[in-house]
């Protein structure tokens, strides 16, 4: 298969939407990292993003929308909670679970009676799915286990040739993958997966705000994972992770000096002082800033040859709680606690 390369221009988008609608796969920008989309509805269509992708088909997809109007032709129940968050956090890194309708297929819902959906902000993919007016099932347009894209190149390095388009909207913002969330009763909302709209930013809207056990914890061999992304192991850097829980710098430095050896890197915020002789890189102070730069420096890390690399703890509140996640993920969820 030849990859077209199409560009940010009304008729490149109008392109893209044709073959969407025409049941081919599309790669195009979202606020978060590159996504590998095809019409939702079309089983062929999607079975094509779980061959290119190389994804487990237990791994369901989240359906992307134009707008709040297309959510009942997708979901088969939406409660008013639901239509009250999409008011609010719609467009934006927000993905609801909701009862799917009958004629989405299973494949994109790896099998579940339930429908991730979302409605990205980036205004390449709010014209594109405009302009292709069907739901449009994206995961990130990686092989599976590669790094999330967040440039057209990106996505040619692991997608030439088993893709029709990639739809190029310039460089994403890049970060964390979207908070995914469903709901357990009319007031509840249960997250499954942490992300920049962090619970602190849910309470409002709801009576309890429930965070899932798997968000800070490995889930036991077999358990079932209520999102079954949670499962796999994440995009991690060649080099051992290990986050070290120290209750302040000062601490941190210490157990590091005494225990890195040649080729080892720390992981620090951007406040914290340079532990004396290894080298470092930063990621941000705050949640989103580290959000934002996590993956970058998993990169940066591998590319340095980085042995093993000691990390400063993100908290574990607020948008932080999702690079909590990402990091323990990465990790084993294995910590040192000083
Ligand atoms: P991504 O890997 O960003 O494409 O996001 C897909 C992830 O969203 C999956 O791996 C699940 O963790 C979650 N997800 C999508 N649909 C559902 C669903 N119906 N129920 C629970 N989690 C879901
Ligand atoms: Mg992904």
């Amino acid at each position: 298969m030849k990859t077209l390369r199409l560009h940010d221009t009304p008729a490149d988008i109008a392109l893209a939407a044709r073959l969407l609608r025409e049941g081919e796969t599309v790669a195009f920008p979202t606020e978060t990292v590159y996504g590998l989309g095809a019409d939702a509805r079309q089983e062929a269509a999607v079975r094509q993003i779980f061959a290119a992708k190389g994804r487990p088909a237990d791994n369901p997809l989240i359906v992307h929308i134009a707008g709040v109007e297309m959510l009942p032709e997708i979901a088969s129940e939406i409660p008013e909670i639901a239509v009250r968050l999409a008011e609010v956090f719609f467009p934006g890194p927000l993905t609801m679970v909701l009862p799917k309708r009958q004629d989405i297929p299973d494949v994109t819902s790896g099998g579940l009676g339930t429908v991730g959906i979302r409605m990205p902000s980036h205004p390449v993919a709010r014209a594109l799915l405009r302009e292709a007016g069907c739901p449009v099932a994206a995961p990130s347009a990686n092989r599976s286990g590669k790094p999330s894209p967040t440039t057209a190149a990106h996505v040619l390095d692991d997608m030439d040739g088993r893709i029709a388009a990639v739809l190029d909207g310039g460089s994403c913002e890049g970060g964390v993958e979207s908070t995914v969330i469903r709901f357990m009763d009319a007031e509840t909302i249960h997250i499954l997966r942490p992300g920049l709209i962090s619970a602190e930013m849910l309470r409002p809207y709801a009576a309890r705000v429930i965070i899932d056990k798997a968000v800070y914890e490995q889930l036991p061999d077999g358990a079932r994972a209520a999102s079954p992304g949670m499962k796999y192991k994440h995009y991690a850097p060649q080099a051992k992770l290990l986050p070290v829980d120290a209750p302040d710098f000062a601490q941190f430095s210490e157990w590091v000096q005494a225990h890195a050896a040649a080729g080892d890197w720390c992981l620090l915020f951007d406040a914290d002082p340079e532990v004396t002789g290894i080298p470092s890189l930063r990621y941000g102070d705050t949640g989103e800033e580290q959000a934002h730069l996590l993956f970058r420096r998993f990169r940066e890390l591998d590319e340095a040859g980085a042995k093993t690399v000691y990390v400063r703890m993100p908290q574990r509140s607020g948008a932080a709680l999702s690079v909590y996640n990402r990091l323990m993920r990465a990790a084993g969820f294995e910590v040192i606690t000083l």
